[in-house]
């Protein structure tokens, strides 16, 4: 129900874990963030407010310069630390946050579970994940066009956010339906379904369009159609101001 994400030079933890309780009024019932650093992509996950996860994650090494964190309102799979999000892919390389229902995840799901795929959660957002590796794989593209590619064939409402081992300057964004903001600071990049997590560090915001991916790779954002048709963001100044 609530994205955060970053990338840039801050620590990565506490900034999701914040952007996170700014969006706890969409209601949840569980959290959990991914985050990347020289030792690779980590997943924590808990059932119950983010304050439980901030329990599960006291004393561990969270040093990182990007990562995100999600709250779930479950749609598909009851409310347990396996649903939560992030979800992360067969090879564990890519992990993904969702909002919103894959439609279509049954179909989807069945295929993969014939090509070998095993899930561990009962998430239609596993599905997604999956669905997005084994494109990759299977037609060695870049993970922006398995993304893009993935999209075209999903049914539902989503926004989402992918990050992967490989590149740990990388954010990809996507949205149909559900709300994606990216606020664009000096040398570093948010994401949430609103602007609250984002305004105390830039008021510079781009409201992602359906249909649209958009990719912060090296410090630079691109944002694409599905067909892959580059557009222009529009950078526009968010008015809203924070609540103490
Ligand atoms: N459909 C997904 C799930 O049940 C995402 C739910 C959400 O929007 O939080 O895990």
């Amino acid at each position: 129900c609530g994205i955060v994400a970053y990338v840039g030079h801050r620590e990565a933890c506490p900034l999701v874990l914040k952007g996170l309780k700014r969006l706890e009024y969409r209601g949840y019932d569980s959290a959990g963030v991914a985050l990347l650093n020289g030792e690779g992509l980590k997943v924590y996950k808990k059932k119950g407010k983010v304050v439980d996860l901030e329990k599960e994650l006291n004393g561990k090494e969270l040093t990182a310069t990007i990562g995100m964190g999600h709250t779930r309102w479950a749609t598909h799979g009851e409310p347990n630390d396996v649903n939560a999000h992030p979800h992360y892919a067969f090879n564990r390389k890519l992990a993904i946050i969702h909002n919103g229902i894959i439609e279509n995840y049954a179909t989807l799901k069945e295929n993969l579970i014939r090509k070998g795929h095993e899930f561990r959660s009962q998430t239609d957002s596993e599905v997604l994940i999956q669905f997005i590796e084994e494109i990759q794989k299977h037609t060695c593209c870049s993970l922006e066009e398995a993304v893009r590619q993935a999209l075209q064939e999903v049914v539902g409402a989503y926004a989402i956010v992918i990050m992967s081992e490989d590149d740990p300057t990388q954010l990809i964004a996507a949205r149909k339906g559900s709300p994606l903001v990216i606020g664009i600071g000096e040398g570093e990049f948010f994401m949430a379904s609103d602007a609250t997590p984002i305004i105390e560090y830039t008021k510079d915001v781009v409201y992602l369009n359906d249909y649209e991916v958009a990719v912060i790779k090296n410090g630079e954002l691109k944002v694409t159609t599905l067909d892959n048709t580059q557009t222009t963001p529009y950078i526009q100044k968010v008015e809203l101001e924070l609540e103490a």
